[in-house]
């Protein structure tokens, strides 16, 4: 049977960290004073993990952390990754979230390791600003090489991720969107979520879905392209056909009904949301000699409690256990 949730929702898609360790500050995300604060584990361990989601349906790993490029031995565990096969026979979707920075040397390995595709994160298209959001003097130009690298290889589609924080970037909508037309990219924006190390999220910090939308549209008109329910980002094209944006916007509108994510932390913990309040040691019971049903059998009693929403910008909402760079994004 494959790994549904008690709502009925198909668990489809397992994103794991491999690392909390990054080279970037940015300022939504971390304080710039801590660094990683939680081991992580041997590819070994990661693979048995990534092996038994699949056995149990999940289509999708998308490999994530911290800065998963780090990682010494990554594109020889893409590689690996890559032999899988999930219930149905099929190969996996395997994807990477990176911050692009070491990605124009790894590009060309990665493909050839079995990467299909990158999501590279990238907060603003002018220079100084993107080392003001990233604090890091000298990203830009490697970033712009790493995207670049990425589509000249023929990782596709190359989404461009970017995290909208009001008084920051979102003067950068628009550049963005000539950004994606130009370099044949997806812009996705992100809306600010209250997973940063810092705790600054307000409301009013949150740049929404709507805002884009019309800021994008005094530029040119956008014509929403239909997308899968369990797709995070709604889909957008510029009236000519050239480009395309997407917004996830899990703030103004949210989409956890139909939620198919389960994620796995770089320490081995199950975590079922990404506002989760608590998370499930998968490793430990590996550690423990567990066999490989005994994690089946974990793996399903976790995935059936998983919430049925955020509570974000609610009275009762209670923040993260953990942010996102130590959760894997
Ligand atoms: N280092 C990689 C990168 O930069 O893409 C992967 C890890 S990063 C934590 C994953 C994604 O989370 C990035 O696209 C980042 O922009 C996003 N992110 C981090 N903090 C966020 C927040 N508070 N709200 C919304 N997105 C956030």
């Amino acid at each position: 049977m494959l790994l549904s949730d008690k709502f009925g929702r198909p668990i489809t898609d397992l994103r794991i960290s491999i690392t909390d360790r990054c080279n970037y500050k940015c300022i939504y995300c971390r304080t710039g004073n801590e660094g990683a604060l939680y081991g992580d584990l041997p590819f070994s361990d990661y693979f048995r993990m990534a092996r038994i989601f699949a056995s149990l349906g999940i289509k999708k790993i998308r490999i994530t952390g911290g800065e998963p490029l780090l990682r010494k031995g990554v594109v020889d565990f893409v590689a690996e990754v890559a032999k899988l096969r999930n219930a149905g026979g099929e190969p996996l979707d395997i994807a990477i979230t990176t911050n692009g920075h070491l990605l124009s040397d790894m590009a060309q390995p990665l493909k050839d390791a079995g990467l299909r595709r990158v999501t590279v994160s990238m907060d603003a298209v002018d220079p100084d600003r993107f080392a003001r959001i990233t604090r890091v003097s000298n990203g830009f130009d490697n970033v712009l090489a790493g995207i670049r690298a990425s589509r000249r290889v023929g990782l596709w589609p190359v989404k461009v991720n970017c995290v909208l924080m009001r008084g920051f970037n979102e003067d950068q909508i628009i550049p963005f969107g000539m950004f994606a037309r130009d370099e044949g990219v997806v812009v996705r924006f992100i809306e600010f979520m209250p997973l940063e190390e810092d705790r600054v999220w307000a409301p009013e910090t949150v740049v929404t879905l709507d805002e884009i939308l019309r800021r994008m549209s005094e530029y040119r008109p956008l014509i929403e392209i239909p997308h899968q329910r369990s797709e995070t980002a709604r889909r957008y094209r510029f009236d000519d056909g050239v480009g395309e944006i997407g917004i996830i916007a899990p703030v103004s509108h949210p989409f956890c009904g139909h939620c198919s994510r389960i994620r796995v932390t770089a320490d081995g913990k199950i975590r079922t949301r990404l506002c989760s309040v608590w998370d499930h040691d998968l490793h430990e019971l590996m550690l423990r000699g567990a066999s490989d049903e005994e994690l089946v059998a974990f793996i399903r009693s976790v995935v059936a409690r998983k919430e049925e929403r955020h509570h974000i910008g609610e009275p009762d909402f209670v923040p993260a256990s953990r942010t996102m760079v130590h959760i894997g994004g």
